[in-house]
This record gives structure tokens, sequence and C-alpha cells, in this order.
């Protein structure tokens, strides 16, 4: 296996596509804003499994709690050095007790969840030397993913 160079912009929008189906049947609505390419370096399809974690959990509590489902995605440059990119949605917000163990294995609300999947996420990001945040109040539980921009040139 070996690392590439991708655009996370364009990945964003692959996932978005591979996820169409499930965001037509909860009627999800995606609010993507991001007009930079974001160049990264690394394993694409761990950094996708990341991002269609994160999605899908999303539309997963989105399905369950909210009339008006949206999903917003924001990404963007910081000091030339990292991306930034945050996926928020209008589900209901997590307890503070949960919010301090949602990244352990096994850890889950879902009576068919496995609790891997942010763990998972975390490993995969902070072996791509970034870091995977997530801050929840009601109306806005968001997750932050901070990695290291491709150096360019390439
Ligand atoms: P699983 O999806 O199998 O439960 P995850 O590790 O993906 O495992 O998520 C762990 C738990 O974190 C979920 O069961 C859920 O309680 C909580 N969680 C994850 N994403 C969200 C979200 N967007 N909004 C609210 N709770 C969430
Ligand atoms: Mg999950």
């Amino acid at each position: 296996k070996e690392k590439t160079r991708f655009s996370l912009n364009i990945m964003i929008d692959e996932v978005l596509a591979f996820l169409y189906l499930s965001l037509l049947d909860s009627k999800v609505n995606v609010v993507k804003e991001t007009n930079e390419e974001m160049e990264l370096v690394g394993y694409a399809d761990e950094i996708r499994q990341v991002l269609i974690n994160i999605v899908f959990n999303a539309i997963d509590v989105l399905s369950q709690y909210r009339e008006d489902p949206q999903i917003n995605i924001k990404g963007y440059t910081v000091n030339d050095t990292h991306i930034k990119l945050e996926i928020a949605n209008n589900g209901p917000a997590i307890p503070e007790h949960m919010l301090k163990s949602i990244f352990e294995p096994f850890v889950t609300t879902k009576k068919l969840g496995t609790g891997l999947g942010l763990f998972v996420c975390r490993e995969i990001i902070e072996k791509h030397k970034g870091i995977l945040a997530c801050s929840s109040v009601p109306d806005k539980t968001e997750f932050i993913i901070l990695l290291p921009l491709a150096k360019n040139p390439s």
C-alpha cells in the first residue's frame, strides 16, 4: 500500500455521491462549503473511510431526531500548513459524559452498533499526523479534522 497525493475536496464529493441513497432516504440536506482543493498526502482509502464513518453517523442520528436534517461540511486551509475540515449536523447534543468516550472502542448507543467507527477514525487521522475532535451542543454536533497539507511542489 502506498501513500498518494489527492484532493480532499474531490474526495468529499465522491463520498457524498457514494452516500447519495442514504442521504435521499433520510432526507438529509448537505451543504458543502469548500472552494479549495485541499491537497493531502496519505492513504486515500483510509481518509475516505473516515469521512464515510463521520457522515454516516450524522445520517444515523438525524434520521431519528430531525424533521429538517442538515449536514454542513466546511473545509479550509489554516496557516498554509494544515487543512481544517468541519463536519456538523443539527442533531441533539451528545451528553458530556458520552462525549469523553465516543472515541473509545466499543462505545456505542446503537442497538446494532460496534462502537468502532470513531475509534478507527481517530487512529487513521493520528497516523496521518492529524487531530480528530468533536464538539457538541444542542442542534450542532461537529467533528473537526485537522490534517497537514501536502507540501508544494509535489
Ligand atoms: P457506532 O456508530 O457503531 O455506534 P461510532 O464509534 O461510530 O460507533 O460512534 C460511537 C457513538 O458516538 C455512537 O453510538 C453515538 O452515540 C455517538 N455519535 C457518533 N456520531 C454522532 C453524531 N454525529 N451525533 C450524535 N452522536 C454521535
Ligand atoms: Mg459509526
